[in-house]
């Protein structure tokens, strides 16, 4: 069999025990055909046979997004981005160009927004004086809250105020009129909605399906925010991704796009259970599974959100909060109601992954994956917890006893990336440093380590994330928490394939898998972890097929 293309003369990090170096791999008809030394590899060649010279880069098995947001991602890169911006003259000269060139936007959005970005909270008042005559918003880098001037909040119906669930407030002020700060997702909703998004966000937001069905128009509007973030993914070396919300509706856009040759990437979607739901919604996941189960579109699997996040004291914790006695916070479900949940989508055979930030939250996970395995006997489940930010010590030897994948982001820790070290490390308080944001420790008691970005939440790169993993420094009198090169790689590839049931697939670079592969621009193993960060990537191939190209 002659190769269809070869990339000789790399470094190839073939993420294989029995063979995890080589020089050269060939390709053929979407999957590898052979890896090995140059010579042997470079005789597969026949006369009509691409053949690209790496120059001595890195290659590696394409990368294994773990936690991201595609759609929301997605559709956020056309919003204007005023992270790291501060004061009201730079967020005015900000949304005034924004708007010029956006001028039939019934919403002007912005995203990544500080809490502190004005020297005082913010309020419609301050975005009244930046655009008066037209909707603007923004989001918080966290997209908890969202800050909307009067126009906006008129235009939603919320301006006298909206009646929402626990937990999520449209903010009112002493004149009883909403104050412009929105609280959670369904207070923010009607003003998302605005801008033509709220189709996108049922994934996240109610796990239901758009209704009426969105006509063609309305999928194409749809699929082109996807394949921006297709796109956006691509030129990070992604090729197969772990969506964290979902329904059938972006299964079936993935579907289309699919057929459209326009999907670049392999992508699972969840089913999202969330605590309006009861066990028959869980027919709905069985069915999206039964239909969307190939190479490229996967489900398979059920999201939950057991808890909130640290920072607005919504994760769910075993102790009190040192900054605000009493406060536990609790979580989205109950132990009872999640074991019967858990137990249930166990006996389906399909798989969990729980949001779980603080330790409460993560042990009645843990307690929760294990009632199933008590009820239905030991399967290969691979039940997952994103996030776990905070862990009791004696929780940690039960992820690895129990098969749970720890599915962690690198660019999470404060002061690891982006996020800064206030106010999270004090709402976890200095005695407990030592039990947050663990990864070495997991791992070493047991757990497979999983890495991701939870994109948009943070910037999709991986080198990037690459970087945080391996100069994160540890908080004062911790352990030092990194993995070293190796085992950060195996996290973005096969940790991530087999986290996904994926790894007859993907994650590795052997004969019969996918030709999924990303070459780096530089040899990953010389470049200081510093400049990780600023390292390119040179080519991204998913299915054998180029989806990113710099060289
Ligand atoms: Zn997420």
């Amino acid at each position: 069999m002659t190769a269809d293309l070869i990339l000789t003369n790399a470094r190839i990090l073939t993420m294989d025990a029995s063979q995890p170096r080589a020089e050269a791999v060939a390709l053929a008809g979407g999957r590898i055909l052979a890896i090995g030394a140059a010579a042997q590899i470079e005789a597969l060649a026949g006369p009509d046979t691409q053949v690209i010279d790496a120059k001595g880069r890195t290659i590696l098995p394409g990368f294994v997004e773990s936690h991201l947001h595609l759609v929301l991602g997605g559709a956020e890169l056309g919003h204007l981005h005023v992270a790291g911006l501060h004061g009201m003259e730079a967020l005015r000269e900000a949304f005034r160009r924004f708007g010029e060139a956006h001028p039939d936007r019934p919403l002007l959005m912005a995203q990544g927004a500080d809490y502190a970005m004005l020297d005082h909270p913010v309020t419609r008042h301050d975005l009244d004086a930046i655009l008066p005559d037209r909707p603007i918003a923004m989001t918080s880098h966290d997209h908890h809250t969202v800050w909307a001037n009067t126009a906006a909040l008129r235009a939603a119906g919320i301006l006298h105020g909206l009646d929402t669930p626990h937990g999520h407030e449209v903010v009112m002020g002493a004149d009883g009129m909403a104050t412009g700060e929105l609280l959670e997702f369904e207070a923010f909703a009607p003003v998302i909605a605005l801008g033509g998004e709220a189709r996108l966000n049922l994934g996240i937001a109610t796990g239901e399906e758009p209704s009426p069905w969105p006509d063609a128009a309305e999928r194409n509007l749809d699929k082109a925010k996807i394949e921006a973030g297709l796109r956006h993914c691509a030129a990070q070396g992604i090729t197969s991704m772990v969506n964290m919300d979902g329904n059938r509706y972006t299964l079936e856009l993935l579907r289309e796009m699919q057929a459209e040759g326009r999907l670049t990437a392999r992508v699972k979607v969840p089913f999202h259970f969330k605590p309006h739901m009861d066990l028959s919604a869980l027919d709905r996941a069985e069915a999206m599974s039964r239909d969307f189960d190939d190479d490229w579109l996967q489900c398979g699997f059920v999201k939950m959100f057991m808890d909130g996040v640290v920072d607005s004291r919504t994760a769910f914790m075993i102790n009190d909060y040192p900054d605000q006695p009493g406060h536990r916070s609790e979580p989205l479900f109950s132990q009872d109601i999640f074991n019967q949940i858990a137990t249930e989508i166990d006996r389906r055979g399909l798989q969990i992954a729980v949001h779980a930030i603080g330790d409460g939250a993560v042990r009645t996970t843990i307690d929760g994956f294990a009632a199933a395995q008590k009820a239905n006997g030991r399967r290969d489940s691979r039940h997952r917890i994103e996030h776990i930010e905070l862990i009791d010590a004696g929780d940690i030897p039960r992820l690895g006893a129990l098969g749970i994948t720890a599915s962690l982001q690198p660019p999470h820790p404060p002061g690891a990336m982006d996020f800064p070290l206030m106010p999270t490390l004090e709402r976890i308080g200095r005695a407990r440093w030592k039990d947050a944001y663990l990864w070495k420790t997991l791992a070493d008691q047991g757990a497979a380590l999983a890495f991701a970005s939870d994109w948009p939440v943070t910037d999709v790169s991986v080198m990037r994330g690459m970087q945080a993993a391996l100069t994160r420094a540890p908080y004062e009198g911790c352990a030092d928490e990194r993995v070293g090169l190796m085992a950060t790689l195996h996290a973005y590839t096969a940790g991530g394939a087999w986290a996904a049931h994926r790894e007859g697939l993907v994650g590795r670079l052997v004969p019969g898998m996918a030709a999924d592969l990303v070459m780096i621009d530089g040899d990953v193993e010389a470049i200081a972890p510093e400049a990780l960060g600023s390292t390119g990537i040179a080519l991204t191939m998913c299915g054998g097929r180029i989806t990113h190209q710099a060289i």
